[in-house]
C-alpha cells in the first residue's frame, strides 16, 4: 500500500527537478517531489563553508541563464526570493609581473569600448576582433538560446528546433566560421584568431569552464563557450541557493509537495511501466502518470531499475556513458579580512572588484599544459585558479568588513584519486595556492585568511551524487550519440519514466533539462501547453 499517490513523482529536487515540478503542477497535476539530501538545489548550493557568517557557494558561481531562463519569468522567480546582480566588471585575467590585466566588460554598448582598451593593451587587432564577435554574437543570443531551450523529442518543438539549428549555422557563417572549423578543436580557432598569449590564456580558461574542450572538443564550443557564455554572469543575492529555493518556493505556490531526506533507492515497475517509486526507508510512493529522475543515469537506470532489468541498448548506452573529464572541478573557499589587491591594478584597478578572476596563468601555454594535466586524472602542478570575491558585490555574504572568496581549480575526476590521496589535496592544495595567489596580490598571506576549505571532486560525488564530481551527470560516449540508439532524450523505453536532469540535456545552472522534459511530457498527456509564450519563442 503507496503512503502517498500523486499523478507526477520526481526524484531529486536539482535545480532541473524543481522546474519540471513547477511547470507540471502549473499543468494542473498533483505533484511530489523526493529530494535525499536536506536542502533543495543539488549543485545550486551555498553553505557557510569556512566559518559562520561566510557564504560559499560550493558548487555553482555564476549565472549566466538569467535572462534566457523560462522559468526565471515565468513564475516571476524575483517575488519568490531570487535576485540578480549583474556586474559590470565580469571576467579578468591578472599577472605576476604587475603588467596590465585583461578585463573584459559586461557586452553593453557604453562597456565595450573598455573591454577594448583593455585588450588592446596587448593587441589592437585582438581586441578588434574580440569585440566584432562578441557583438555579433549577442545580437543573436536568442539563436543560442534556442538551442539549449528546444527539445527536438517533444513533437511541438521540432520545428523550432531546426530552425535553431538553421540559425547556429547562419550565426556560425557571420562570425567567418566554416563548416571545417565545426571538425577543428577550440584552442585551434583561439590561436588563429587571436595573437596574445594573455588573452587567448583567458579563453582557453573560458572554454573550459562551461564543459568545452579546448583540445579535442569542437568548434561549436568556441562559439558556445567562449564567444557567448562569457562575461554574462548574474551573480545570485545570498549565495547560488536562493534561486533554487524561489524554484522550490514557486512549486509550493503551485501546489506542490518537496519531501527532503528522502532518498530513492528504487523505481516501480508494473508491466514495464513506471508506477512509483521506493524510498530508502522502504515507503511507497505512487505515481499514477509517471515518474520523472533528476539524477544520473546510471542511478536511474542501474540502481533504481537493475540491469536485469534492461535490454541491451539501454546497458550498452550506459557501458559507454562517460564521466568526465570535462566537467570535474573543485572550488576553494576562503574567508578573508581583506580582498586581494592585484599588482596589475596600477593599470586598471577594476581588477580589484572583477566579477571573476583568473589567477596564476601567465601564458596561454601554461593554462593549456593546466587543462591536459587535469583531463589527464593528475593533480595540475601549477594550482592557478578562477576566483570570485562574491562580498564586493553583494555585502550580506561576509560579515561587515570582511570578504568571502569562492574559486574553481580543474580537478581530475574523483576515481583518478584513492580518498587517502583525496585527503591530501584536501590539506596541502589551497596552501600552494595560497603562495601563487600572492605572487599576484601581495595582501593574499596566511595572515590574510580567517579559515579556508577546499572541496573536491570526490567530495561533490558523495555530497549531491554527481558520479566522478561531473557536473552534467556524464555524456554519451562510443558513438552513442546524443539521443541514443532509440532517440531517447528525456523519454526513455519504460512508458512513464522520464528523464529531466543534467544528463538529459546538458549541464549548468540553465533549467533547459527540466523545461524540456515538461514540453515532452506535456505532449505525451497532452497537458495544457503553459509553457508557450508569446514573448518567447522556444
Ligand atoms: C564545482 C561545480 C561548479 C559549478 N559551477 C557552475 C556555475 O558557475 N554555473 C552553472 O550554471 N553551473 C555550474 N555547475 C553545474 C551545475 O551545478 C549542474 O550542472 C547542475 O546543478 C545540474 O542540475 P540538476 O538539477 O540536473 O542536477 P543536480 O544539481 O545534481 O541535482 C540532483 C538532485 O538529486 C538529488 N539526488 C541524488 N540522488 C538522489 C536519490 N537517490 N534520491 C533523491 N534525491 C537524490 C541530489 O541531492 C540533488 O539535489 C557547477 C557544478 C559544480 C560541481
Amino acid at each position: 500500500m503507496a503512503e502517498a499517490t500523486f499523478d507526477a513523482v520526481i526524484i531529486g529536487a536539482g535545480h532541473n527537478g524543481l522546474t519540471l515540478g513547477a511547470y507540471l503542477a502549473k499543468a494542473g497535476l498533483s505533484v511530489g517531489i523526493f529530494e535525499g539530501r536536506h536542502e533543495d538545489g543539488g549543485g545550486a548550493n551555498t553553505e557557510e563553508a569556512t566559518v559562520p557568517g561566510f557564504h560559499h557557494n560550493l558548487h555553482a558561481q555564476y549565472m549566466e541563464f538569467i535572462d534566457y531562463m523560462p522559468i526565471y519569468h515565468d513564475f516571476r522567480l524575483e517575488k519568490m526570493g531570487a535576485r540578480m546582480i549583474y556586474p559590470d566588471v565580469q571576467l579578468g585575467i591578472t599577472f605576476a609581473d604587475g603588467r596590465p590585466p585583461i578585463i573584459i566588460y559586461r557586452p553593453d554598448p557604453e562597456l565595450e569600448k573598455k573591454t577594448h582598451q583593455s585588450i588592446a593593451q596587448y593587441s589592437k587587432h585582438d581586441a578588434d576582433t574580440w569585440c566584432d564577435l562578441k557583438r555579433k554574437v549577442m545580437e543573436r543570443d536568442r539563436v543560442m538560446a534556442g538551442f539549449l531551450y528546444r527539445a527536438p523529442e517533444a513533437e511541438d518543438d521540432e520545428q523550432g528546433a531546426m530552425a535553431t539549428m538553421g540559425g547556429v549555422m547562419g550565426l556560425a557563417a557571420e562570425l567567418g566560421l566554416t563548416m571545417t572549423d565545426f571538425g577543428k578543436a577550440p584552442k585551434v580557432i583561439i590561436d588563429r584568431l587571436f595573437e596574445s598569449t594573455e588573452l587567448r590564456a583567458l579563453l582557453y580558461r573560458q572554454c573550459v569552464e562551461w564543459g568545452s574542450n579546448v583540445h579535442a572538443g569542437n568548434g561549436f564550443g568556441f562559439v558556445l563557450s567562449v564567444l557567448w557564455l562569457s562575461a554574462i554572469h548574474k551573480m545570485s543575492v545570498g549565495g547560488t541557493h536562493t534561486l533554487a529555493h524561489a524554484m522550490a518556493n514557486a512549486c509550493l505556490k503551485q501546489g506542490a509537495c518537496i519531501r527532503y531526506g528522502k532518498p530513492v533507492v528504487k523505481i516501480l515497475l508494473k508491466d514495464g511501466r513506471a508506477t512509483g517509486i521506493q524510498l530508502k526507508d522502504g515507503t511507497e510512493i505512487e505515481a499514477k502518470l509517471l515518474v520523472a529522475s533528476n539524477v544520473d543515469p546510471r542511478q536511474t537506470f542501474i540502481n533504481f531499475i537493475g540491469e536485469e532489468n534492461l535490454e541491451a541498448f539501454r546497458r550498452e548506452r550506459l557501458a559507454n556513458w562517460r564521466f568526465g573529464p570535462e566537467h570535474v572541478l573543485g572550488t576553494p573557499s576562503f574567508a578573508l579580512h581583506q580582498a586581494p589587491a592585484y599588482k596589475s591594478a596600477r593599470h586598471n584597478p577594476d581588477i580589484d572588484r572583477c566579477f571573476y578572476t583568473v589567477v596564476g596563468f601567465e601564458t596561454a601555454e601554461q593554462m593549456s599544459e593546466y587543462i591536459i594535466q587535469a583531463y589527464g586524472g593528475a593533480i595540475p602542478d601549477r594550482p592557478g585558479a578562477g576566483t570570485w570575491v562574491n562580498s564586493l558585490w553583494d555585502p550580506t555574504q561576509a560579515p561587515p568588513g570582511k570578504h568571502a572568496m569562492n574559486g574553481w581549480f580543474f580537478f581530475p575526476k574523483a576515481s583518478c584519486l584513492t580518498p587517502e590521496e583525496w585527503d591530501d589535496v584536501r590539506a596541502t592544495y589551497n596552501d600552494r595556492f595560497l603562495k601563487l595567489w600572492a605572487e599576484y596580490a601581495p595582501n593574499m598571506t596566511r595572515e590574510n585568511v580567517i579559515a579556508d576549505r577546499l572541496y573536491t571532486a570526490f567530495d561533490i560525488e558523495k555530497k549531491i551524487g554527481m558520479p566522478e564530481g561531473d557536473f552534467s551527470h556524464g555524456r554519451p560516449g562510443g558513438g552513442t550519440g546524443m539521443v541514443g540508439a532509440r532517440g531517447y532524450q528525456y523519454r526513455t523505453e519504460f512508458p512513464g519514466l522520464y528523464l529531466c536532469g543534467a544528463s538529459a540535456g546538458g549541464g549548468g545552472i540553465s533549467a533547459a533539462p527540466g523545461y524540456n522534459a515538461f514540453k515532452v511530457i506535456c505532449h505525451d498527456y497532452k497537458l495544457p501547453k503553459v509553457w508557450q509564450q508569446e514573448c518567447r519563442d522556444y
